[in-house]
C-alpha cells in the first residue's frame, strides 16, 4: 500500500512563492519579489519601509533576498516596495 503523503509544505510557504516573482536588483542586494492580491492577503504584516502594518486583503509585494529560501520574506506596501530606491529606511532589517 503506497503511502506518500509526506507533507513538505511549511504554512508559510505553502503558496509556492517562486512561481511568479521577479527578480531586481537594488542597493542591498539582488531581491525577487511577487505581487500578492488582495484576497491572498490572509494575515497583517509589518511593512519594513514605513514600519506601518499591511492589513488583511490589501494588496501589496511580498520580497525575499535572491538565493534565499524565502525564510526572510517581507512584506511591503507596494508603495514602500516601489519608493524603497529613493528613500532608504534606516531599520532595514
Ligand atoms: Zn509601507
Amino acid at each position: 500500500m503506497p503511502r506518500k503523503n509526506r507533507r513538505l509544505r511549511s504554512p508559510e510557504r505553502g503558496r509556492g512563492v517562486s512561481a511568479d516573482s521577479s527578480t531586481v536588483e537594488g542597493p542591498d542586494g539582488r531581491f525577487q519579489f511577487r505581487r500578492i492580491n488582495g484576497s491572498a492577503a490572509e494575515k497583517t504584516y509589518r511593512c519594513p519601509g514605513c514600519d506601518l502594518t499591511i492589513r488583511p486583503g490589501t494588496p501589496h509585494v511580498v520580497a525575499w533576498a535572491d538565493g534565499g529560501d524565502g525564510d526572510d520574506r517581507r512584506h511591503w506596501h507596494t508603495g514602500c516596495w516601489n519608493a524603497r530606491d529613493r528613500r532608504r529606511p534606516g531599520h532595514f532589517g
